[in-house]
């Protein structure tokens, strides 16, 4: 996509959480839009507080200004596609879906985020439900990886053998396309399955052998979102976001004393001198 001198990019909007290390959450989000050709705007739900060693708290905004930073770009920017990320509460998540529910924000992609790699919660226990109920139905897309998986539906994933279970019992919860991401499985190929109730494609990758993948999950579904505000279909989009995470991941680096982000540097390489 080359967009001329002067013309508005495409535009997508996250709805997620601030991580102080940048690797992941709104700052993951936004630098995935810039690298896919999208202009990005954001509605901060919590900040946390962490760094490459994990996440030591956070403090949620009040569930009104979340609505509010939502209603503000909305109505006057617009956006092609939105994406969820961290949304922390379930006072928060009803906020966001009755938001939602007077905008029209194009596709919305879910990644139904519960923890962080090092097991840190990302999410209030009694808020389970509420992303249940009230925010995956209106997902065009959720993007689970197998934990989330297991605590949506108690579908335990041993091997690609059980991801169609998991994909079923997914759309039973109401969103239009669901992506079980199979990342952490323990050998062979990374496989995803991404479904809609009539189409099954599997979307294979070869395993990347680094510990550093802090903020990978935020960073497909930023990708697959951009696809999505520039007009691909679910599958193109998702296909997108799968080129771009694996260059990420192959651009991942160490930072800290803990674990590093995945890269995007891999994008901008033309630095100004
Ligand atoms: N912090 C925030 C704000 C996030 O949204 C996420 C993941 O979605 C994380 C941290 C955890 O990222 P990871 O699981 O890649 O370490």
């Amino acid at each position: 996509m080359t967009l001329p001198a002067g013309a508005s990019p495409p535009r997508a909007l996250t709805i997620a959480g601030s991580d102080s290390g940048g690797g992941a959450g709104v700052q993951a989000d936004l630098k995935t839009f810039l690298c896919c050709g999208v202009h990005g705007m954001s509605a901060i739900t919590a900040v946390t507080v962490q760094n490459s060693l994990g996440v030591s708290g956070f403090y949620e905004l009040p569930p009104a200004a979340v609505a509010e930073q939502i209603e503000s770009v909305v109505r006057d920017i617009g956006t092609g596609a939105a994406k969820t990320g961290m949304l922390a509460s379930a006072p928060i998540m009803r906020a966001v879906a009755a938001t939602l529910a007077a905008l029209d924000v194009g596709p919305l992609v879910v990644d139904p985020v519960a923890a962080s790699q090092h097991g840190d919660p990302l999410l209030r226990p009694d808020a389970v439900e509420a992303l249940r109920d009230v925010i995956i139905p209106m997902a065009t897309l959720i993007t689970p990886n197998l934990g989330e998986v297991r605590l949506l539906t108690g579908v335990q994933v041993h091997g690609r053998e059980d991801m169609d279970a998991a994909a079923d019992a997914l759309l039973a919860l109401g969103p239009a396309w669901v992506l079980v991401k199979g990342g952490h499985l323990p050998a062979g190929e990374a496989v995803d399955l991404l479904c809609d109730g009539t189409q099954r494609i599997e979307l294979r990758a070869p395993r990347r052998a680094t510990e550093h993948t802090h903020g990978s999950g935020d960073t497909l579904a930023a990708a697959v979102a951009a696809g999505l505000a520039r007009g691909l279909d679910v599958p193109d989009a998702v296909r997108l976001g799968k080129r771009f995470i694996s260059a990420a991941i192959d651009g991942s680096f160490p930072l800290g004393s803990g674990v590093g982000p995945v890269g995007h540097f891999w994008r901008v390489r033309d630095w100004p001198d």
